[in-house]
């Protein structure tokens, strides 16, 4: 099963929940941090990167010697990525996803394919499972691209892993992203393949603005969702009202704690510090894997 664990805006505890769900998952996990702006998971898993690549894009290269200026590419290039300004070609970027139309489209050959680097993949292994983690250049705008070159290279190594004891043999790996705060176009891309989406928040009224805004924009996938409500106990009982009204169950509350805060300053992860918190984190999978079967079971019918 593919979760996604997600938050309305930074700084709820999203780390705190994935890292804690992998040390008490009950079999190999693979943890995908496609937070690729300030990914941070690695902190905490420890990793052991096996390896590092760049993430390219195919965008144009432009030979003006080819070129008769038409500017068919700059009016087809939805993004204006592309200008003619008087009698030159002008080509920005940043702003290309590398859609290759223009390349296409153009009549005289006069754009070929090129490459240009939009951040790096790592891939590794921690004590709980397959690691990939992406990671945007700095000054980059363009998160989706590369966490679709994650997304690959974690299908492209299967979902398997040796079962333990050393027995020849295949399980299916559980897979946990980790996705970008926020209901952008990246936090959207992340959670799109997942079979059930977590989302964490805060009691306190901005935790409940941006988690409303986030279960707005997760609901229109039609995925199983719940909440994980960090730092119980602080703030209101607005999110737990608004849970009640729109229908999503709560999965787990994580009571506010200064051993918790502590832990993950140190860059602990809390579910192994704090062992008294195990059953919450137990309870979650629980509830998640739950969800997920239901919903299939749903779907069936
Ligand atoms: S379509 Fe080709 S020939 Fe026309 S302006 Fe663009 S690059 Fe130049
Ligand atoms: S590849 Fe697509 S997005 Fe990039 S410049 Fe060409 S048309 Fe625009």
């Amino acid at each position: 099963m593919i979760f996604a664990v997600a938050s309305g805006k930074g700084g709820t505890g999203k780390t705190t929940v994935i890292t804690s769900l992998a040390a008490i998952w009950e079999g190999p996990v693979t943890l995908v941090d496609l937070d690729v702006e300030e990914p941070n998971l690695h902190l905490f898993l420890k990793p052991k990167v096996m390896r590092e690549t760049a993430a390219m894009l195919e965008v144009p290269v432009h030979d003006s010697d080819k070129c008769n200026l038409c500017g068919e590419c700059a009016m087809f290039c939805q993004y204006k990525a592309l200008a003619i300004m008087g009698k030159t070609m002008l080509f920005y970027p940043e702003m290309c996803p590398g859609c290759g139309g223009c390349l296409k489209i153009c009549p005289e050959g006069a754009l070929s394919p090129g490459g240009r680097e939009i951040g790096r993949i790592a891939e590794g292994q921690t004590e709980f499972g397959r690691f990939f983690m992406g990671r945007l250049r700095v000054g980059e705008a363009m998160s989706p691209p590369l966490m679709q070159q994650v997304k690959q290279r974690v299908v492209a190594q299967g979902s398997h892993a040796e079962m333990p004891g050393g027995i020849e043999g295949c399980v299916p790996d559980d897979v946990l992203i980790d996705a970008p705060p926020g209901v952008s176009c990246p936090a959207m891309h992340a959670v799109m393949d997942a079979d059930a989406i977590v989302l964490v928040t805060e009691p306190t009224p901005f935790g409940l603005y941006d988690f409303r805004l986030a279960v707005e924009a997760f609901s229109i996938m039609h995925k199983p969702m719940g909440a994980v409500v960090n730092r119980d106990g602080i703030g209101d009982q607005g999110v737990e009202e608004y849970c009640r009204e729109s229908g999503i169950p709560i999965w787990a509350r994580i009571p506010n704690s200064l051993a918790v805060a502590q832990a993950y300053s140190r860059g602990e992860i809390v579910a192994r510090k704090l062992p008294e918190l195990n059953g919450i984190f137990q309870e979650l999978k629980k509830r998640m894997r739950a969800a997920v079967t239901v919903s299939r079971e749903v779907e069936r019918a």
